[in-house]
């Protein structure tokens, strides 16, 4: 396989453009305030390889929360406090067709959250995490992810308060579904919890470095872990495009309603792509785009 360093300034700037014309082709999120009413032309993507060469381009100054790229992490820590065992008693790891807030899902899985990269699963998780509310269980992750990944994720409290502002009612059904069925105690503890680690937020740059913590899993971590993690994303990081993603692409990839997308590329690197327009799955169309061109490159 090429190397990520040896892509061209020049390569990248090529695919940007045909990438912000894509965007355009996308629709901004309508339940979350500040992302609906975010700048549809922001662009970045940052390539970084586990020998810390890095390559940046476009809005890499922009600062935008993880939404849902922030599951996977939550899966990495909460194995490495509990164990595989106890975690994949309480979420599965089998994909779904439905979209990451389905409330059908979660009806016909009988309560049970299919896995962690989707709404019920991650929620479920975020109820797991040491801390007494929202805000210290964010802390606690928000800690532990900056030193492992030596970044600067931080809380943005007024993405957060957007975040409340609308009522989200799958949300809402999921958590009262999770608690009938006894995988979770407290509703709006676990949804608070949720919604908290959804909004640390940092730049292209920091969703770059986090994502080598996946890349090349630290000695200090287990690998089994970082594997299951990489696998987890592969199968249901996209949600339902995940299969055909996976089949195209074949890199571990996890979006988040934001419009960020990382994909890891295993002891090698991480490519972190953002720009703000959704396609019909959720996942950012400029981002996808940016990743298949990217690892088709690195496949020739
Ligand atoms: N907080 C968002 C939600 O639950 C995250 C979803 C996402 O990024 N896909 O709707």
């Amino acid at each position: 396989m090429t190397q990520i360093s040896n892509l061209t300034t020049q390569e990248l700037s090529n695919w940007l453009t045909q990438a912000a014309k894509l965007a355009k082709t996308g629709k901004l999120p309508d339940y979350i305030p500040l992302l609906q009413e975010n700048n549809p032309n922001l662009l970045a993507v940052c390539l970084l390889s586990i020998d810390q060469k890095i390559k940046t381009e476009g809005d890499i100054n922009k600062i935008f929360p993880l939404m849902s790229i922030i599951k996977p992490f939550l899966l990495l820590y909460v194995l490495s406090q509990f164990g595989q065992e106890s975690i994949f008693k309480k979420v599965g790891r089998k994909p779904s067709k439905y979209p990451f807030n389905s409330v059908k899902q979660i009806y016909l899985d009988q309560g049970f959250p299919r896995n962690p990269m989707i709404n019920s699963g991650a929620i479920t998780l975020a109820s797991l995490l040491p801390g007494t509310d929202g805000q210290s269980r964010c802390n606690n992750l928000q800690k532990w992810l900056n030193n492992y990944g030596n970044c600067n994720l931080f809380l943005d409290e007024f993405m957060l308060e957007s975040v409340a502002s609308l009522p989200n009612m799958n949300n809402y059904i999921i958590v009262q579904e999770l608690m009938d069925k006894g995988h979770i105690t407290d509703p709006d503890q676990a949804l608070d919890s949720y919604n908290h680690i959804c909004c640390l937020s940092g730049t292209i740059t920091d969703l770059a470095k986090l994502g080598l913590l996946l890349a090349k899993c630290p000695d200090s971590l287990s690998q089994e872990n970082c594997l299951i993690v990489r696998e987890i994303m592969t199968t249901c990081g996209l949600y339902e495009a995940s299969a055909d993603f996976a089949q195209q692409v074949g890199l571990p990839t996890k979006s988040g309603v934001s419009g960020a997308i990382l994909s890891i590329i295993p002891e090698q690197g991480t490519i972190a792509c953002y720009s703000p327009p959704l396609n019909a799955q959720g996942n950012s169309v400029a981002s996808l785009f940016m990743i298949q061109k990217i690892a088709q490159w690195l496949n020739n």
